[in-house]
């Protein structure tokens, strides 16, 4: 992309109104921009980032063996009406009423409307186990929408939804959710600790909250330090493989790990004093099994192997796609921008031109433009007319993990200039070597 064709709306001056960095990076880099409170346009620059994060999530979700499908952001509320939540979920819920004076809703979250999916499509054990998933926007009348993206009042979820014979089997999807969800945040730069949280008005017993530790997070944890030491990495998983999920799910849980809703100061102080911790973070997720909470009271029942019906064994989890990009900008930045992990970043690498129609800097950034492109990389060319010092203003607050800069005084050596935005590290180099760099 060329920033002279692009739409990137940069902010010089911080806005008033986010008080907390991402937000204030966010609007700064283009982004977003507030449409009402809580609910925003996403801009190029940040529906690009948006739609990184979206397909992360899809793939590790499909990687999981979970099924994509699409449910509407609409949703009746009789539905609501047969689980016994429409009274119970509260003004959190956006209700509608069509030219029918039928009442309708924005869904805040879709277990009544998978459960009524379910019923009306399987019939028999022979067809489980079974998890749906989309990722779709949500919407919940916050009472105080803040932070940006972060507690927004429309916002982008993955939710799924899995189905199972037995508390057993589905207690293997929980697992599995688990172990895919770690995959899904790591690929994004981020570790989200698992941590035993309440299940809130989704009810169920077994939950996990997946937390990203954050000065700015709205929850307040308590842990034991040593579990800020496992990762996932790059591990073989068989999501068939009940014992591999299992022992997975107790590795990265075993250590406690408690929000402040579940916390116990009795099993927080057998911990050995240095090891405790009692922080900030900021929720980019959540898993829960429930059993038949929905499956009971909607009828969602499968014929068993005995022929008798069972009511299917549910569990639902969510990310917050949108939330995301606000958890990994208060993860990773300075003080002069956003710093993207590689996985996420919205352009692999920016092209500076410090003499813009000068006609050898100017081939020289198009040769560039055209190497990267060739290996199915994506930069941002800056080819406008601003000084230097606006545009490395830009490349930095918009945070790409490279940047080239080229010019005459360089290229009379046959040199360009690779600066990694992470460290600041800037090395000379032939233009050949900068895209093996980047690549
Ligand atoms: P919170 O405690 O922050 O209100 P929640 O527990 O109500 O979140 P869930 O029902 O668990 O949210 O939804 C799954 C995920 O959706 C959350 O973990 C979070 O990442 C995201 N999410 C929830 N509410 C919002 C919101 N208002 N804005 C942006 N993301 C949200
Ligand atoms: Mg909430
Ligand atoms: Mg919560
Ligand atoms: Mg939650």
């Amino acid at each position: 992309m060329r920033l002279s064709r692009y739409f990137l709306p940069v902010l010089k001056e911080n806005p008033s109104e986010a008080q907390i960095v991402s937000h204030r990076l966010m609007l700064r880099a283009g982004m977003i921009k507030q449409a009402q409170a809580g609910i925003y346009s996403w801009l190029p620059l940040g529906f690009k980032v948006l739609r990184k994060l979206e397909n992360i999530v899809h793939e590790e979700q499909i990687r999981a063996g979970h099924i994509p499908m699409l449910m509407p952001t609409l949703q009746s509320a009789d539905l609501w009406r047969e689980s016994g939540r429409y009274d119970d979920y509260g003004e959190e819920m956006l209700r509608i009423t069509d030219r029918h004076g039928r009442d309708m809703l924005f869904g805040p979250t879709n277990e009544e409307l998978i459960t009524d999916i379910f019923r009306g499509h399987v019939s028999s054990y022979k067809d489980l186990p079974l998890t749906l998933y989309h990722i779709q926007w949500k919407f919940r009348d916050e009472i105080r929408p803040r932070f940006g993206v972060m507690r927004g009042r429309e916002f982008l979820m993955k939710d799924g939804y899995n189905f199972d014979l037995t508390k057993e089997d589905a207690l293997h999807s929980y697992n599995r959710h688990l172990v895919s969800y770690i995959r899904t945040y790591e690929r994004m730069g981020l570790q989200a600790i698992p941590m035993r949280a309440d299940s809130g008005p989704i009810g169920g017993d077994d939950t996990h909250e997946f937390l990203v530790l954050a000065e700015t997070g709205e929850s307040e944890v308590f842990y034991d330090s040593k579990v800020t030491d496992i990762r996932l990495g790059e591990r073989e998983i068989d999501y068939d493989s009940v014992e591999q999920c299992r022992a997975v799910m107790e590795e990265f849980t075993s250590l406690y790990a408690r929000t402040d809703e579940t916390h116990d100061e009795a099993v927080f102080n057998q911990i050995p004093e240095e090891r405790r911790r009692s922080a900030r973070g900021i929720e980019v997720g959540q898993i829960f099994y429930f059993g038949t909470k929905y499956s009971d009271p909607m009828g969602a029942t499968v014929q068993g192997p005995d022929g008798k019906p069972v009511p299917v064994h549910m569990g639902s989890h969510g990310i917050g796609v949108s939330r995301l990009i606000g958890a990994i900008i208060e993860a990773s930045h300075d003080d002069k921008g956003i710093i993207w992990p590689e996985g996420v970043t919205p352009f692999h690498c920016g092209i500076v031109n410090l003499k813009q129609g000068d006609a050898e800097a100017d081939a020289a950034c198009d040769q560039l433009y055209a190497a990267l492109t060739a290996i199915g990389l994506e930069p941002l060319y800056d080819d406008t007319n601003e000084r230097a010092g606006g545009k490395f203003a830009t490349m930095d607050l918009i945070g790409l993990p490279w940047r080239i800069t080229v010019g005459p005084r360089g290229l009379k050596n046959g040199v360009v200039e690779l600066t990694s935005r992470k460290t600041g590290e800037s090395v000379e180099l032939s233009p050949e070597e900068a895209v093996k760099k980047v690549a």
